[in-house]
Formats: structure tokens, C-alpha cells, sequence
């Protein structure tokens, strides 16, 4: 489904325990997958209990859910407990049979319509047949998940023949993003709630629990200083049925969907507690999405300076990765340092849309090439021509040329620097293409 040889194309298997999270697209409609461990609806102890438990919470958090048979070993006493769990869950739910390599329509398969799930759909998942035919059908109906807006423009492709005449390509116009849309991100208990409350300045978000309530993450509208802002609230997550009393109120799936509507993430660190292995997991999604990032190292307030410095060194040594965002130590409660961040909001969400003009573009890489030349790959030497932007949020240079293939990272790395420092992108990740025309 997410099409890549080992489990998952990201494998955010330290998010929470035997639940393992990727994305899968099909078409232009991306959609999470959540793979779960091994599931005994009905232990009672030990870690199959804790197994089940947390495939509850997945079948909870989704929205629509493939229950997986054997063909090979036929109906078990387990298969039918699960499928008797799934219908008291009201989920929508698809049985799929694999291992059914050529017996498609087969009485092997048939069998499986006894779990009273509806239609076995036969599947080979390690040949791939059937399975796009699955997701199609699982995925039918199911709202457009919303993502931030993708760059509507395409820059003219053409290149100029000679660099002289990069100086005449038109000036990009990319169309201006009013409204910046805000994800509000982090653990639950790091303040969330209370930090757009103090946005706010009344007590808008109410956090209580309604049981029976679903609560998917709800958008808020706010003006401050002459922008508008909508901010992604993901703290009053709730999503309660009968059979899933005591599910947690964080809900993974809908801290990524927020983080992909988004155009700019705020990510909430508890100074009060380790940066823990959530925290990085999220930040790792930030990253992979190319949302710009604000960080906040929130309830600052009731730390002393030994404390301080201790924060500090563990978000260093935990979350280096993130050195492209703003950090900020706030207090919440007291609303100190909330228009700092704000501020570093805004500065992100202008570098994340900026236009970068073709002709800076191709001067700076020219500065940076002169200063230091991408090392040789055999007799050839990468030759890079011209650049250009090819979108934003986060900003993507196309670099134009020929052998550019062989261009190593630590290359790559250093023009992004290069471009970073020339066009002030703090707050954005920064995405370079190379295009070789032979
Ligand atoms: P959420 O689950 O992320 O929405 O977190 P809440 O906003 O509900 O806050 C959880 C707890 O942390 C509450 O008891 C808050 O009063 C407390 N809290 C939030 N911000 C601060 C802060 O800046 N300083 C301190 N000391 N406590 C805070």
C-alpha cells in the first residue's frame, strides 16, 4: 500500500508501541496507514492484552479499517472474535483473504463470507494483486483528506540558452497565502489548550469530556496584528464508542492530518518533562511533510536555571534535526513569550511562501559553485546551469545542468546553506532538485 519494500515507506514505530504509521497515495488522495501487531481481542493479561489494546485504539483512530485473513489457514477461533469485536465497533470494515495467489475465486475464499464482514476480497499482498483494487474500494467515499495547498503554479521548464538571458525570465508569481494555517501540535498535558486560550485571551477551548462525542480536530479563526491565522487544534481530540471507553484523548492520526493542513506546525515541548520519543516522532513527520516549524518549550516558568540548562542540552541532543526552526521558551499560563512565537510564526510562514527569483537564484548558485565545486564523478564534472523555483511550503529549488546524478549529499547540503543564508528561509525546510538534461 505504501508502496516500498520494507514495512512502511516512514516507520514511525516509536510513536506507540506495535502500532506502526505510513503514508500511501493513491492517485492524488494520500491516506495514513496504521499497521498494527498481532491482535487477541480477548487476553486479558500480559503483552497480547497490551497488543490488543493498542489495535483498539487503532480501530478507533481510523476511518476505515481491513481486517486480514489467511486463506491458507482458513477461518480460525480468533478470526471469528476479531470479527465479532469489529462488528460491535460500527467501523467500516473490509475483510481481505491473502495468501490467495491464484485462488481468487476459489471456495477457499468464499468460506471467509461466514465472519459475516460482508464480501471477502481475495488479495496477494507480497505479489501486489488485488491490492490496489482494496484500497480503491476501502478508500471509496471517504472525504478528500485536506492538504495544505500545493503550489498551483508551474514554472516554464524552458531553459535559457545562454545564462545571460536568466536576467529576462520572467519574474515567478506565485499566488499569496493570506490566511496562515496553524497546527498546534504536541503531546497531550504540554499546554496546548492553554496556549490558545491565552491566544485567544478567553476561554474558548473547553476542554471536557462529553462521552459518545467525537471530536475530530477543530479549526479556529483569530486576527492578530493585521494577519489572520487558522489555527489546527488537535488538544480536544476525543473519539469514544461503546466498545472503546478508554481510549487515550492523543489521537496520532489526527495530529499528522493537522500537521498536512497545515502551513506552518507549532510544536509544543514540555520543559517539565523529557523530550521523549513522541515528541522526536512527530518532528520527524514535520519534516518529511516540509511544513515550516516554530518550536515552543513550553511551562518555562517553573524551572530554575539548573533546570533550564538541563531542557536545553536534552532538546539539543534530541531534536538537533530541527535546527532550521525558531525555538522558543514560553510560559502558556503566564503568556510569556507567546508573541515571539507568533512573530517566528509569521517570519516561517513568509520564508516557507517566498519567491525566489530565478536570477538571484542562478547568481547565488554561481557564488556558491566559484566558492566550492561539487567534487568529480569519474572524468565527468557535475555542471550546474541555472536554478529556479519549482514551489513553496516548503520552498523547492530545481537546479538545472548535466551529471548532476552523482552530486552527494554533503553538496546538496552545502548549496542549501548557501540559499538558506542568501534568501533569509528561517523556519522552512528548503528542498533542492537536481535535473539533468543529459
Ligand atoms: P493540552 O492537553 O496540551 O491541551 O494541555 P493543557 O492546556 O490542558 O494543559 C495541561 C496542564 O498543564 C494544565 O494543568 C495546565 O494548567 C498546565 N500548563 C499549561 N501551560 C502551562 C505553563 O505555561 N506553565 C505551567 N506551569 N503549567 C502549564
Amino acid at each position: 500500500m505504501t508502496r516500498s519494500r520494507s514495512a512502511l515507506v516512514a516507520d514511525y514505530s516509536g510513536l506507540t508501541r506495535d502500532r506502526h504509521y505510513g503514508e500511501g497515495r493513491v492517485g492524488e488522495k494520500p491516506f495514513i496507514v496504521v499497521d498494527t501487531g498481532g491482535f487477541e481481542p480477548v487476553a486479558k493479561t500480559g503483552i497480547l492484552h497490551e497488543m490488543a489494546r493498542q489495535t483498539k485504539q487503532a480501530i478507533a483512530e481510523a476511518d476505515v479499517v481491513i481486517f486480514m485473513v489467511d486463506a491458507r489457514l482458513g477461518i480460525s477461533a480468533h478470526d471469528h472474535d476479531i470479527a465479532r469485536l469489529l462488528r460491535k465497533t460500527g467501523q467500516r470494515c473490509y475483510l481481505c483473504v491473502n495468501k490467495a495467489e491464484g485462488m481468487r475465486h476459489t471456495s477457499a475464499v468464499a468460506e471467509f463470507h461466514e465472519l459475516g464482514l460482508g464480501q471477502p476480497y481475495a488479495i496477494s499482498a507480497a505479489h501486489g494483486d488485488g491490492v490496489a483494487d482494496l484500497v480503491d474500494i476501502a478508500l471509496e467515499g471517504l472525504g478528500d483528506v485536506v492538504l495544505a495547498d500545493e503550489p498551483e503554479f508551474q514554472v516554464d521548464d524552458a531553459e535559457p540558452t545562454e545564462l545571460d538571458s536568466v536576467e529576462d525570465h520572467a519574474v515567478v508569481e506565485l499566488p499569496i497565502e493570506h490566511r496562515i494555517k496553524l497546527a498546534i501540535v504536541g503531546r497531550p498535558n504540554v499546554g496546548k489548550s492553554t496556549l490558545i486560550n491565552t491566544l485567544l485571551g478567553e476561554e474558548r477551548v473547553i476542554a471536557f469530556d462529553m462521552p459518545g462525542t467525537t471530536r475530530d480536530a477543530i479549526e479556529i479563526e483569530f486576527d492578530r496584528g493585521g494577519k489572520k491565522y487558522t489555527i489546527i487544534d488537535t488538544a480536544g481530540l476525543r473519539k469514544r464508542g461503546k466498545v472503546f471507553e478508554a481510549i487515550e484523548k492523543f489521537s496520532v492520526i489526527k495530529t499528522l492530518q493537522a500537521i498536512e493542513a497545515s502551513n506552518v506546525v507549532l510544536l509544543m515541548i514540555d520543559a517539565q518533562q523529557e523530550v521523549s520519543e513522541q515528541d522526536a516522532h512527530i518532528a520527524g513527520f514535520i519534516l518529511e511533510t516540509g511544513r515550516a516549524l516554530v518550536v515552543a518549550i513550553n511551562k518555562w516558568d517553573g524551572l530554575d536555571t539548573d533546570q533550564r540548562e538541563q531542557v536545553q542540552r536534552d532538546f539539543d541532543r534530541k531534536l538537533r534535526f530541527l535546527s532550521f526552526a525558531r525555538v522558543h521558551t514560553i510560559s502558556a499560563m503566564r503568556g510569556q513569550g507567546v508573541n515571539a512565537v507568533l512573530r517566528s510564526v509569521n517570519s516561517a510562514h513568509a520564508a516557507a511562501f517566498a519567491k525566489l527569483s530565478t536570477p538571484k537564484l542562478t547568481r547565488e548558485l554561481q557564488a556558491a559553485v566559484e566558492q566550492q565545486q561539487p567534487p568529480r564523478k569519474g572524468i565527468f564534472r557535475p555542471k550546474m546551469r541555472y536554478a529556479h523555483q519549482g514551489g513553496q511550503n516548503p520552498p523547492l529549488i530545481i537546479i538545472h545542468g548535466s551529471a548532476l546524478d552523482s552530486i552527494p549529499d554533503s553538496y546538496r547540503r552545502y548549496l542549501e546553506g548557501r540559499f538558506r543564508d542568501a534568501f533569509e528561509l528561517a523556519g522552512t525546510p528548503l528542498r533542492i532538485e537536481f535535473k539533468s538534461s543529459h
